[in-house]
């Protein structure tokens, strides 16, 4: 028999390279400004880079599989025990684990539409089908038409929380509903990438809110955002009970997590202060875009995380591509609308001011072409 490479159900899969620039001498692309993978504008948690020092010297040891110290710290945070607590090497990893632990050929996956691109994908190489529900006028998942757009063949509903591209936010009714009315023979997700963000702006606490839940859930956190650690590489998932854990456990490889991110997470999950200062600085800096760019005319979509949404009235990745010529780096999206919209990430308060400046320019330049 004559087999086909790649096989036929991975040649099917989009190809998703992060738009990011190549590093020759391995330093964050000097001279760009990134505002397009809603990294931290500030490095980690000094007590966390101390750690991360501390850990190099022990390379040649491989680390802790079962992420021992941090699971504890977790666990003593949010009252799960920790072996309801899985591991990745970021969370993508986990969302690779949740569609293969969930999905079997030709089941159906709900999701807001847009939201996190990698999540759809994982889906498809499970070999489940996708069924997207547009999010809400404000950006955040249509709970109600997403629990209508369950069918007998549904396996998986996920939820973003806030959601990516949009930043909107689930309120506790929302989730409550989410949580009550998913079938049981359903895993609800929740993707809180930007838990510490949304809990910033006041938003609900998800895991008390799915602890009354009859049903499996899962909930997906991350130190690449808020924690500002997405170059080690750490991520977890929170399951609801232990049977569904050890699925989880089943697709990890062996040793993900590096020994370098654990010691950095436990160090940076130990220095409310400093999380507390990123927190302030980038929510502070994230509502002056919204503000600036709103009064250029664009049409800011509420966000509860670290980055704006904004529909644009030229086509939005002309001004991207604009941009990129300027060496400052944000997404474009084809949505919702043939215009389009544009991500940007809260940078630093001189980063936001000199894609503001672009911006600007690039606007007064069309108003009078
Ligand atoms: C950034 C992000 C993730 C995953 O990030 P990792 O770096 O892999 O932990 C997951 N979900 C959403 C919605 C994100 O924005």
């Amino acid at each position: 028999m004559q087999h086909k490479f790649p096989a036929p159900r991975i040649d099917a899969l989009p190809l998703m390279a992060p738009q990011i620039l190549a590093e020759p001498d391995n330093v964050p692309s000097p001279g760009v400004i990134r505002l397009n993978l809603n990294e931290s504008p500030l490095p980690p948690s000094p007590r966390a880079i101390a750690a991360m020092r501390e850990a190099i010297q022990y390379s040649h040891r491989y680390p802790d599989h079962s992420c021992s110290a941090l699971a504890k710290i977790i666990s003593h945070r949010t009252g799960i025990a920790a072996d309801q607590i899985v591991f990745g090497n970021g969370s993508g990893e986990m969302l690779v684990a949740a569609a293969a632990v969930a999905i079997q050929p030709s089941d159906l996956a709900v999701l807001p539409q847009p939201t996190f691109p990698p999540v759809g994908k994982n889906i498809l190489l499970a070999g489940g089908e996708i069924v997207p529900v547009p999010v809400l006028g404000n950006g955040a998942n249509d709970v109600s038409a997403m629990i209508d757009a369950i069918s007998d063949r549904t396996s998986l509903v996920y939820l973003c929380t806030p959601n990516s591209p949009t930043g909107g936010l689930l309120d506790r009714k929302d989730l409550s509903r989410a949580a009550d009315t998913v079938p049981e023979r359903c895993l609800l997700m929740v993707d809180e990438a930007y838990h510490e963000f949304g809990t910033w702006e006041g938003g609900p606490d998800v895991l008390s809110i799915l602890a009354g839940r009859k049903g499996p859930w899962v909930v997906i956190r991350t130190f690449s955002k808020a924690y500002g650690l997405s170059g080690v590489r750490l991520g977890y998932a929170i399951l609801s009970d232990t049977d569904l854990a050890t699925g989880f456990s089943k697709m990890r490889s062996g040793f993900n997590v590096n020994r370098i991110a654990l010691a950095g997470a436990c160090a940076a999950m130990q220095d409310q202060e400093y999380l507390d200062h990123v927190l302030e600085q980038v929510s502070t800096e994230r509502d002056r875009l919204a503000i600036r760019m709103t009064a250029l005319g664009l049409s800011v979509f509420p966000s509860a995380a670290n980055f704006v949404l904004a529909r644009t009235k030229t086509p939005a990745r002309p001004l991207a591509d604009h941009l990129a010529t300027h060496n400052i780096l944000i997404q474009a999206l084809a949505w919702p609308d043939e215009l389009g919209s544009i991500r940007v990430t809260a940078g630093t308060r001189e980063h936001n001011d000199a894609f503001l400046a672009v911006l600007e320019d690039f606007l007064h330049r069309e108003a009078i072409s």
